[in-house]
């Protein structure tokens, strides 16, 4: 009955789909999803034509420069994913979250990781008030639930600074330095985490949580956005 009066539509263009909240075939193709070949530490996406042979980590991995321990990304940044991710981040959409965090799985896929804990990037309790809602907490509860484990939401605070707009890596570091503090080593202490956001774009973010989650003495640290910015190397 409830199917009949509203039957499940693609949330980006209104088209019927079989499955509530998935994407319409046409949405689905016109995304940028990331296959391979790609680095197989960080995920960033390699020329199709390229052959890295026995060397599958991109310049900045091989130089042990990789900000987590592994990352994954479902999707290039561009104008498509951009228009879905300010309206899921800014205007409440957040019915994105369903096929957006199934993406996310599917970029998971081809790694074997057994994380303890689930944790969206914080937000800082100024924006969260704002806004509403973590986007990051939205994308990582159906994350939690595929792995079977708990989302951690508390274990991190983030105080605010605000926003300095588009800025390079070396400010990106510096405006998010000192913003994270572990409140709760004891859940921290000795586990997997799999840290998930909506869009990667320097990876300052992620660089300042690992920092403070290691010498909280997290094990192995995990990543897995939605998008990332994908810059030439
Ligand atoms: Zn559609
Ligand atoms: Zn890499």
């Amino acid at each position: 009955m409830i199917e009949f009066l509203f039957p499940a539509s693609c949330p980006l263009c209104g088209n019927l789909v079989s499955t509530d909240g998935e994407l319409c075939a046409d949405c689905w193709t016109s995304f940028n999803w990331i296959g391979n070949p790609k680095c197989k530490k960080c995920g960033y996406p390699f020329p199709a034509n390229l052959d890295f042979g026995i060397h599958h980590l991109c310049p900045q991995c091989a130089a042990g420069k990789c900000v987590l321990d592994l990352i994954r990304s479902a999707c290039v940044y561009d104008d498509v994913s951009k228009a879905a991710m300010l309206p899921f981040k800014h205007a409440g959409r957040i019915k994105y979250s369903a096929f957006m965090s199934r993406a996310m799985m599917w970029a998971l896929r081809d790694i074997d990781i057994k994380p303890d804990i689930i944790m969206p990037v914080p937000l800082a309790y100024r924006r969260l008030f704002h806004r509403g809602y973590n986007q990051a907490t939205l994308l990582a509860r159906p994350i939690a639930k595929a792995f079977g484990v708990k989302l951690d939401l508390d274990s991190v605070h983030r105080i605010y600074r605000p926003d300095m707009g588009h800025k390079n890596m070396a400010q990106r570091a510096e405006n998010v330095r000192g913003v994270f503090h572990v409140t709760r080593p004891d859940k921290i202490k000795g586990k997997t985490i799999l840290l998930v956001d909506d869009v990667m774009t320097t990876g300052a973010t992620f660089a300042e949580l690992y920092k403070v989650l290691k010498a909280a003495g997290a094990a192995d640290i995990y990543g897995v956005t939605f998008c990332r910015i994908v810059r030439a190397i």
